[in-house]
């Protein structure tokens, strides 16, 4: 006599982007989404918006001003226009990740690098957007995770080699139902990503598997 079947806890989801790639999925509270530099050196531009009013996109200067910090790394809360908290950064190995820079588009990099139809992050953004009913507009400033830009009193910016070491993550705990979406930054011109870009790991565990 077999047992009565149990539900199967929700499963977790893993999967490698491959360099230059794209990513979005729907977290529930709870959920954790696992974000690994494979190789190191790798930005990972991100979004988010919540999923019950995707309007109410995630907003930088009020995580900035509520974080009281321009890096988002361990413990930083990441809020939305409406400052609803979207997620919380539980895990951080590398310790730095950008707020300033937003991402790389075909038109900056034309007059960064002088180059035309290149991959970019925008691109990724627009077509990983359009599977959730979402346009180019509602592209917001970013978080570049695995990025460095460091900036000088005089306000010099740039962006510089990442600190990151293969293998190194970053683990955020969704705090309400969200919409996450992620580009595998193909930038060859600066070294967002290293000046190679490579693979990256993405996971979703779900509370109910936790
Ligand atoms: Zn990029």
């Amino acid at each position: 006599m077999t047992s009565p079947a149990r539900p199967e806890p929700a499963a977790a989801l893993r999967e490698i982007i491959p360099a230059g790639g794209r990513w979005s999925g729907r977290l529930e509270s709870g959920d954790r989404l696992r974000i690994t530099d494979l190789e190191g050196q790798q930005a990972v531009d991100f979004l988010c918006y919540g999923a019950d009013m995707p309007l109410d996109r995630m907003n930088l200067p009020n995580t900035i001003k509520l974080n009281r910090s321009l890096y988002v790394t361990k413990g930083s809360r990441i809020y939305s226009d409406h400052a609803r908290l979207l997620f919380t950064v539980e895990e951080d190995s590398c310790g730095y990740h950008d707020t300033l820079a937003g991402c790389c588009s075909n038109e900056s990099n034309r007059l960064r690098y002088d180059v035309t139809s290149t991959a970019s992050c925008r691109s990724n953004f627009i077509a990983e957007l359009a599977k959730w009913g979402l346009g180019p507009s509602e592209i917001v400033s970013n978080i570049n995770f695995f990025m460095r830009v460091p900036f000088k009193e005089d306000g010099e910016v740039v962006i510089a080699h990442g600190i990151s070491k293969p293998g190194d993550q970053v683990v955020l705990k969704a705090e309400q139902p969200v919409i996450a979406v992620l580009s595998n930054c193909p930038q060859e011109h600066n070294p967002a990503a290293g000046g190679k870009p490579t693979p990256i790991a993405v996971e979703v565990i779900r509370a109910a598997a936790a």
